[in-house]
């Protein structure tokens, strides 16, 4: 039986830009963009030409893509003609392939926001569509808070729907914009629509404010809406949009949908699904949720000694997917409950070779347990735990020595009055024969004492010129004056390649002083860098 085609749209560069403390420039809208075409996604709403220069500026020219380019914008305003509204105007003049309006169908809201009549809205629908279609447009409607309006006022409702579907919309789009709606809601409702408009000219828009913005999407489906819009990673006010990172692969990976429906999206191009996910969080420069579905780092992450053996023989027992499908990988962690099997398989992954009937795999496994007892957690530190395996199994060259290091931090009154906080580092490093003194300055102790370290390594110095620290996170453990510090450190190097670190001890310095020195020769060891 042939497939139904479901497509794809995607709001990250329009709904998902309202975010809070995200703000694309140009040059972000555009990287995405491609990004989001590469992948397969149908449609990409840009932005609002004409309400904000960035917008405007991105729809001024063709960029080409390989996608339905489209532009967002509301439905003229009531009271107005077409001719004189310039808001239409910027969108018909927009470089789109596809037009979004964005109309009223609550009439609560048509009342008290617009403070028009419900005629009026839908001929404001009908005259816009109208116009896009006469400017060979494909159009779409955003029918704004439908679910709550269908509840108030069913017949309404479908009216501002069906009258955009009648002038030739392509898509009318039901939007759940409070995010209030459940599943079961949006299964009956979207059936309802049905009856009047086919369902493969609906399409589903969710919030996710109940947390099932991503249900909700489905259980339209099921009801027969054939469009999806979302966004990667579930950006979008408040808390989100529907997460087509998450919606993707269930369409292409469980029977239900992938029985059902094409999309745009191949097999290869689902293979990109983690890279696209985490190349959204750098470029809005936060880390990437290691407990997302699909693609997280921890979402085929297992812990306990007992599945470690069994996933080695067999992967399927304890993963709903394969992690190769969408392009993430299976970790296996090391921890507290961990068993050898664990080790020899973290060990596998990191490319260390090992006998599985090597004395020393006995020795790390313990040295892990004992180190966890006081507060490590390797499985927050893949570099540590690199360099600790490395070391005990005596591949790890000693690069250099720290003789002494000493820290201060002074706050004093300065020339002009202010009351500042000075802090100084000196690191005293013995480098083969070579013995160094550095000293910096720094915005804390760690900052102070990182400078340090990393200002004159002698002959290593060039190896690490491309490190830096990108996060910096402690936490107390045990509580009261048992208290010791863990402190975990992000790096990354000019490659973009990212580990993580790890120091435990009573002394913050000593904690982070730790996690620096691990960072430090995981950057020598990865650059090669001779003994
Ligand atoms: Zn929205």
């Amino acid at each position: 039986m042939a497939k139904e085609r479901l497509y794809l749209f995607d709001t990250t560069l329009r709904d998902g830009a309202q975010t809070n403390g995200v703000d694309f420039t140009l040059a972000d809208k555009l990287a995405i963009a491609d990004m989001l075409a590469d992948l397969g996604i149908d449609y990409v709403e840009g932005g609002y030409p004409g309400a904000n220069p960035t917008d405007t500026e991105f729809f001024a020219v063709d960029h080409g893509l390989k996608t339905k380019f489209t532009a967002f914008g509301m439905t003229r305003r009531p009271g107005r003609s077409l001719s004189n509204d310039p808001g239409v105007a910027a969108l018909l003049a927009a470089k789109a392939d596809a037009i979004c309006f964005v109309a009223k169908s609550w009439d609560y809201h048509v009342r008290v926001a617009l403070e028009t009549t419900e005629d009026e809205n839908i001929a404001s629908i009908r005259d816009s569509v109208r116009a896009a279609r006469a400017k060979g447009r494909e159009v779409l409607l955003d029918c704004e808070h439908f679910f709550d309006g269908y509840k108030a006022n069913p017949v309404f409702a479908l009216a501002c729907a069906k009258a955009a579907y009648d002038e030739g919309a392509r898509w009318v789009v039901l939007c759940d914009t409070n995010g209030g709606t459940l599943p079961h809601e949006v299964e009956k409702i979207v059936g309802e629509v049905v009856k009047v408009i086919p369902g493969d000219h609906i399409g589903i828009h969710a919030h996710n404010d109940t947390e099932q913005a991503v249900a909700n999407s489905f259980a339209a489906v099921r009801a027969g809406a054939r469009q999806i819009q979302g966004t990667l990673n579930g950006l979008g006010e408040r808390c989100g949009n529907a997460n087509l990172v998450s919606i993707i692969p269930t369409l292409k990976l469980k029977a239900e949908y992938a029985g059902a429906f094409d999309i745009g999206v191949s097999d290869a191009q689902l293979k990109k699904l983690s890279q696209v996910s985490h190349a959204l969080d750098e470029r809005l420069n936060r880390p990437s949720n290691r407990y997302s579905p699909y693609v997280g780092e921890n979402a085929f992450g297992t812990k306990a000694g007992i599945h470690a053996s069994a996933i080695a023989k067999e992967p399927a027992t304890y993963e709903h997917v394969e992690p190769e499908l969408v392009g993430n990988k299976r970790k296996v962690l090391v921890s507290e409950q961990a068993g050898k099997s664990n080790v020899l398989a973290e060990l596998e992954r990191i490319g260390i070779k090992a006998d599985k009937d090597d004395p020393r795999i006995g020795r790390l496994l313990e040295i892990v347990k004992e180190r966890e007892t006081i507060g490590y957690a390797y499985e927050a530190a893949d570099a540590s735990f690199d360099l600790l395996a490395r070391r005990t199994l005596g591949s790890v060259p000693n690069y250099f020595d720290v003789a002494q290091f000493d820290v201060s931090v002074e706050q004093r009154i300065n020339a002009v009055g202010e009351r500042v906080t000075v802090t100084l580092a000196v690191v005293k490093v013995k480098v083969g024969d070579d013995n160094l003194i550095s000293a910096a300055e720094g915005n804390g102790p760690v900052n102070a004492l990182d400078q340090a370290l990393r200002k004159d390594l002698g002959k290593y110095q060039k190896y690490i010129e491309g490190l830096s620290l990108t996060d910096y996170r402690v936490r107390i453990l045990n509580g009261g004056t048992e208290a010791v510090t863990r402190v975990l450190i992000e790096s990354e190097d000019e490659h973009g390649d990212r580990w993580t670190t790890i120091g435990v001890s009573a002394n913050i310095i000593d904690a982070s002083f730790q996690a620096l020195m691990d960072s430090i020769i995981y950057k020598l060891m990865k650059s090669g860098a001779p003994a």
